[in-house]
């Protein structure tokens, strides 16, 4: 089943049960000044689950577009981890709560795909639940799932936030074994990536701030109402159901990833178990590649530009990740004229924008793919040459003054200083990097207020939200004259 029409069934079922479909919000954050990039659906409705706004409507479903940057070291190694991914979604404003959520969720995944489901084979569900929420275990087992395959765990998995103060709640999460090619025996405890987790439901009832960790928050106290917030990740729901091993393998993905590969001559997934631990190292970068090709593409089709700080910056990073994953394989020539395409007819069915942008998008993305490149081959000979000299005098650690000249004099970003000592087996003096970068700093800012920076107005997003018509973004192009 194509991804599209994995998003497609999952609105429809929704719509069917009284949801009004909302179109997923821009990838910026705008609103949120503790949140770069949206990380969930249910983000652009924290307003309606607080009681600030009134909802328009008591049920919505969405796809929505996501970025979780702090996944980044996962991808490629894990089967289920992108930075950029889409979550379809279904909300109950005070409507229904756990008693309508699982059984919503259990009818989509389990329906025959004959009528209209996922057809998933009930015997390989698992569920989760909040420590002690018998509730949602009695509901669970009245649904259909026996007690056996229900499993308690602890805040660090069923106590959803957004990793920010706001709304938040216990939760109930679906898992699907993929069978023992994938990994040991014994449920969503003993190994994620044979169990795969692909929806999560949240009881979205608490407010909370003061958020450390996962596990480390103060709960304020009750929202006013009892609300649902559920998150399926599209592309793990198809690489279930197109039988693939990872996310980067299905059909809005791989054919990136099958086109670096012809780039470097390289054969994907000959040296590869099923299981993401049994991958080979160019495998591993080749779905790193693939990712943040895509995520670039979407990033810069919601109107972010390569910077270097903020949103820009993570872009940047981003793509310069891509770039020199694919140099490592043994590409030379700039890439992305290569890959950019490919990834813009994967995504564009789904996002037609990214068609009739591209011409804007991919003249950001070469050019800084040029700029990186004319980068590299300046700092890599001096951080070659730096590396030698410690090595020679015997030495564990390039010293941070090193690191800091590169970044400075040769805009040679410290992530890749870092990088490249590690495979070299050396550290980087990082706290000597932070002091000088802090001492520079602290020089700028005197200049900094002199400089007129801030953002563009985009406050149209939340009036469209206040209307409760559909969320149009029209921010991209006051970002970009801004950037010129
Ligand atoms: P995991 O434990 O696998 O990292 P999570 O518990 O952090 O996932 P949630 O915050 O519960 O994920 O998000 C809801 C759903 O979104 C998940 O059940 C999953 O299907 C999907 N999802 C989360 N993170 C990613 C990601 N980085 N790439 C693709 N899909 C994701
Ligand atoms: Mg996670
Ligand atoms: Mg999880
Ligand atoms: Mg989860």
């Amino acid at each position: 089943m194509k991804t599209a029409e994995v998003k497609r069934r999952f609105l429809a079922h929704f719509e069917a049960n009284g949801h009004t479909v909302v179109p997923s919000a821009p990838l910026p954050a705008i609103d949120d000044p503790n949140l770069l990039f949206i990380n969930a659906g249910m983000v652009q409705f924290v307003p309606f689950f607080l009681g600030q706004r009134t909802p328009p409507y008591s049920r919505a479903a969405s796809v929505q577009k996501c970025i979780r940057t702090p996944d980044i070291d996962e991808v490629g190694k894990t089967s289920r981890h992108g930075t950029f991914f889409q979550m379809n979604g279904n909300f109950s404003f005070g409507d229904y709560f756990k008693a309508g959520a699982i059984p919503l969720a259990w009818e989509l995944s389990t329906k025959p795909q004959s009528e209209g489901g996922f057809g998933l084979d009930p015997e390989k569900i698992w569920a989760t639940v909040y420590l002690d929420d018998d509730e949602a275990i009695e509901i669970w087992k009245q649904t259909g799932l026996p007690a056996e395959r229900i499993v308690r765990r602890g805040k660090k998995d069923n106590f959803w936030s957004m990793g920010i103060p706001g709304p938040a709640g216990p939760c109930s999460e679906l898992y699907y074994d993929r069978g023992p090619e994938y990994g040991r025996e014994g449920g969503p405890e003993v190994d994620e990536d044979r169990y795969l987790e692909f929806w999560n439901l949240v009881f979205m009832q608490h407010e909370i701030t003061d958020v450390k960790s996962k596990e480390d928050f103060t709960i304020v106290g009750d929202l006013p109402k009892q609300n649902i917030d559920t998150g399926m990740g599209l592309e793990r729901i198809a690489s279930i159901l197109q039988g693939v091993d990872n996310l980067y393998e299905i059909d809005e993905v791989r054919p990136i990833l099958a086109r670096a590969a012809e780039m470097t001559g390289k054969k994907y997934g000959v040296h590869s178990g099923h299981a993401a631990s049994e991958s080979h190292p160019d495998d591993v970068r080749l779905r790193v590649i693939a990712d943040h090709v895509r995520t670039a593409l979407m990033l810069i089709g919601d109107g972010v530009t390569p910077s270097n700080e903020g949103r820009g910056y993570v872009l940047r990073r981003i793509m310069r990740r891509a770039i020199r994953s694919i140099r490592l394989l043994g590409w030379q020539a700039p890439a992305l004229p290569e890959l950019l395409p490919v990834a813009r007819d994967c995504m564009a069915p789904s996002y037609p924008e990214l068609a009739e942008e591209f011409g804007r998008i991919s003249e950001y993305a070469y050019a800084e793919e040029d700029s990186f490149l004319s980068t590299l081959r300046a700092g890599t000979t001096i951080l070659d040459t730096a590396i030698t000299d410690v090595k020679k005098a015997g030495g564990k650690a390039l010293p941070g003054a090193q690191a800091f000249q590169l970044h400075d004099t040769y805009g040679f970003p410290i992530d890749l200083t870092l990088e490249i000592a590690a495979e070299q087996g050396l550290d980087v003096d990082q706290d000597g990097f932070r002091r000088l970068m802090a001492d520079q700093r602290a020089r700028a800012k005197a200049d900094a207020a002199a400089r007129k920076t801030g953002h563009a107005d985009l406050s149209a997003y939340r009036g469209a939200l206040d209307a409760g018509g559909p969320v149009e973004f029209t921010g991209y192009q006051e970002i970009s004259r801004e950037s010129r």
